[in-house]
């Protein structure tokens, strides 16, 4: 490399949860009052110190600091900006009135929290309004510098770009579109600038994933402005603008056409060759994304290298690095014990990814004999991924490819909906519930002393049953009209699927942030996905043989089970699909077996799988409903299939509602159940419907009157024979008391509007 200033070996950023999850520990103790403040500091220190140490250990000679959070990197990036909502700035420590913006208080409610592009973690989204004025603080980041730098590593400042930050934030106070914002606001990443050059940093990182996407009009002319302009200053750190999560398209242009130094592109999902497409490259330090750092499979290591090899003309320098940050995957495989070595040797989570980003650059640099046996090693696991048996179960295979048009659609749905209300005789507007009642501490309590073996398997379903049983007579006592089991004996609506399913596996430790504390462990799909037995039935049937009210079977769909693991990369993420659509399907058809007459196949993550880039959407959609469509239409006419939904802002992904083709979709309306039941209308919707009247996200008991009016809005856009009542989702969260009060209003207030219908 010509420069010496210049890098070989980075990620694009880490996780921050720590490898037991000491983050979450102390930060929830810091809530409950139980540690303070400095305590909470010193597990923080601790992690960021550990974190540096192995990355240096690993051979990193450029490592990302302020990539920390004690709870989200975009509320961190509004604090440094002088941009956090003014509610809160009553709040006078610093902590408490970050903590309070990102879970709210007694008084306030917290920031709106939503999906980071189409991962799984949760950020908390900006407010800008007429009123918000930016202003430098760049406390955090000069501290985290200054730490990794006693450390001794060549430190890289990362903090969100400026157009990211704004395309993701949202107006308030009738203020306009906060991109309006970029020009003021990049004069407070100036100064921050000139501070991170004072401080001593070589190089800082802009984070801009925001640019692999079609969020917003115009992206590239506005990477092309903002970072011409950031360029131009001259007290400035090299800079680095990180694209990632995709292929940064027209903006990798514009970005190599400013005097910006470094490009750091994603290359699992976006293209080399959209590289040497660009001539002013040769001008640039790239770093190349080649290691993916949001699945957990192994790198094919020649593969990788080869691509490394055809960027060496078209670039002015190389570094080798995380197609993005690792805080989508677990810290390390070596916390795992119960793998098998085949499958142990596919797998590759932080640190082994960091360890094959050392061995890439070291190969390209020092040439691949020098690392030569870690590619022998590399090759040698992957080798056995071709023929395990695992990975290719005939049976499932040829019944995918037997599947015909006619298994994945069901009869005319009106004639379904006769045959359902022949077969259910339910009143007008029905009531039912979203699936969880509340997982009280017994239920907890049980699942814990099944792991710890203090109790044995009869023993915690006869503690299940008794729940099943609770649930039901409590529902009967509210008298809601089509009941369910409760879901008790599930710890999560994935997991529990992926347990009983071959083709996943499921790990102890490989922890990831959600959000905030919050953290969750997803399956492995790593194989072709087979239904060995019956996964729900029995405990259904046991809820049916307590009640003459119909109970509605509870299964998670093939796409939601899809976003919620980590998938195998070898095949297309459709085909996996459609393999759990098969399961799903097969259980279907057992519940119906059984004599249950309702069937509800959640697809919560519908929308987040959806593709960054719109020329992908169609293609995404047509699969996802496919899937759905695969798994559900194994029944007869008269058992009533219903779905869910939630995470609101169904915008996009509104066609594909109506294509699932359920008898009745519960859905979230949290703004308002007109608004929803309008879009619905708009693209020709017109089976049934239950928009939730009431928030199952806070304590709070709705009233009758409440919910007799958000009823009486929606009937003003569906008729009467297609609308539903219920919540807005599962109760698990809830307490119990809060959740009987409410659903004796929700009861009372279908009764009040079936009157009024009279
Ligand atoms: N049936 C699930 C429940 O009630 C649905 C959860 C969800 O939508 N995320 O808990
Ligand atoms: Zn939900």
């Amino acid at each position: 490399m010509s420069d010496p200033q210049t890098f070989t070996t980075t990620v694009i950023g880490t996780a921050r949860i720590g490898r037991n999850r000491e983050l979450k520990r102390a930060t929830e103790s810091y809530w409950a009052g139980h540690i303070d403040a400095a305590a909470l500091h010193d597990v923080a220190s601790t992690i960021r110190r550990d974190t540096t140490a192995d990355l240096i250990a690993a051979g990193f000679d450029s490592i990302p600091v302020n990539t920390f959070s004690y709870y989200d990197q975009m509320l961190d990036t509004a604090v440094l900006l002088g941009a956090v909502p003014s509610r809160y700035s009553g709040i006078a420590d610093e902590l408490d009135r970050y903590f309070a913006a990102a879970r709210g208080n007694a008084e306030l409610t917290p920031m709106e929290m939503t999906k980071w592009f189409d991962t799984n973690y949760h950020y908390l989204v900006p407010e800008i309004g007429a009123d918000t004025s930016f202003s430098l603080h760049p406390e955090k980041v000069l501290a985290e510098f200054a730490e990794a730098t006693a450390q001794g590593a060549t430190a890289r400042p990362v903090v969100i770009g400026p157009i990211t930050f704004l395309a993701l934030a949202k107006a308030v106070d009738g203020g306009p579109a906060p991109l309006s914002r970029l020009d003021e606001l990049v004069e407070v990443y100036a100064e921050l600038l000139a501070a991170l050059a004072d401080a001593g940093a070589t190089w800082v990182q802009f984070d801009e994933p925001v640019l692999v996407t079609d969020i917003a009009d115009g992206l590239p002319e506005l990477a092309s402005s903002v970072y011409q302009r950031i360029g131009d200053l001259s007290a400035r750190p090299k800079i680095l603008v990180a694209t990632y999560f995709g292929d940064a398209g027209a903006s990798l242009g514009a970005l190599a056409g400013t005097p910006i130094e470094g490009i750091a592109v994603d290359l699992v999902r976006g293209s080399a060759e959209s590289i040497a497409a660009i001539p002013t490259l040769t001008r640039k330090h790239v770093v190349a994304g080649i290691v993916n750092g949001r699945n957990v499979w192994r790198t094919d290591l020649d593969a990788a290298l080869a691509t490394l090899g055809t960027l060496l003309g078209s670039v002015g320098s190389l570094a080798v690095s995380t197609s993005c940050s690792t805080l989508h995957v677990p810290y390390a495989l070596t916390a795992e014990a119960d793998i098998d070595d085949n499958l142990r040797g596919w797998l590759a989570f932080a640190d082994e990814k960091f360890a094959e980003v050392a061995t890439l650059a070291t190969a390209l640099n020092k040439g691949r004999e020098v690392v030569a046996d870690h590619f022998a090693a590399s090759a040698a696991a992957l080798a056995t991924r071709a023929d395990d048996p695992r990975l290719n179960n005939a049976a499932v295979r040829e019944r995918l490819t037997a599947i015909t048009d006619s298994a994945i659609s069901r009869t005319n749905a009106n004639d379904r909906a006769v045959a359902q209300q022949a077969k259910l005789d339910l009143p007008l507007l029905p009531t039912t519930t979203i699936g969880s009642y509340p997982q009280t501490g017994e239920i907890r309590k049980a699942r814990a002393d099944l792991r710890l073996g203090n109790i044995d398997d009869a023993q915690y379903v006869d503690k299940m049953r008794q729940e099943i049983a609770d649930v039901v007579a409590l529902q009967e006592k509210i008298g809601l009209d089509v009941l369910v089991h409760g879901e008790p004996e599930r710890n999560d609506m994935v997991q529990y699927f992926a347990e009983q399913l071959d083709g996943f596996l499921s790990t102890q430790n490989a922890w990831v942030q959600s959000y905030g504390s919050r953290c969750v462990r997803p399956p492995i799909l790593f194989g072709d996905v087979v239904r060995t037995a019956p996964m729900t039935v029995e405990w259904i049937s046991y809820a049916q043989s307590l009640t003459d009210k119909p109970v509605k079977g509870m299964l998670t769909g093939p796409v939601t089970i899809l976003a919620w693991s980590f998938v195998r990369d070898d095949q297309p993420r459709s085909a996996s699909a459609f393999q759990i659509a098969l399961a799903i399907r097969d259980e279907t058809i057992d519940l119906e077996k059984a004599g249950i007459g309702v069937i509800q196949v959640d697809e919560p993550a519908l929308r987040e799988l959806l593709p960054l880039r719109n020329a992908d959407k169609t293609a995404y959609l047509r699969w996802a409903v496919d899937a759905f469509r695969l798994s559900t239409s194994g029944v007869a006419d008269d058992t009533q299939v219903h779905t869910h939904l939630c995470y609101s802002e169904f915008g996009e992904v509104i066609g594909a509602i109506a294509e699932l083709d359920a008898d009745v979709t519960s859905i979230e309306a949290a703004r308002s159940a007109m608004e929803v039941l309008h879009d619905l209308n708009q693209v020709g919707f017109s089976n049934g419907v239950g928009p939730g009247v009431y928030d199952i996200h806070s304590p709070r008991v709705p009233s009758t009157d409440e919910m007799t009016t958000s009823l009486q809005a929606a009937l003003k856009a569906v008729p009467a024979q297609r609308l539903w009542v219920n919540p807005d989702c599962g109760l698990k969260t809830r307490g119990t008391t809060e959740t009987v009060a409410s659903l004796t209003n929700l009861v009372a207030a279908a009764k009040a509007a079936r009157q009024s219908l009279a």
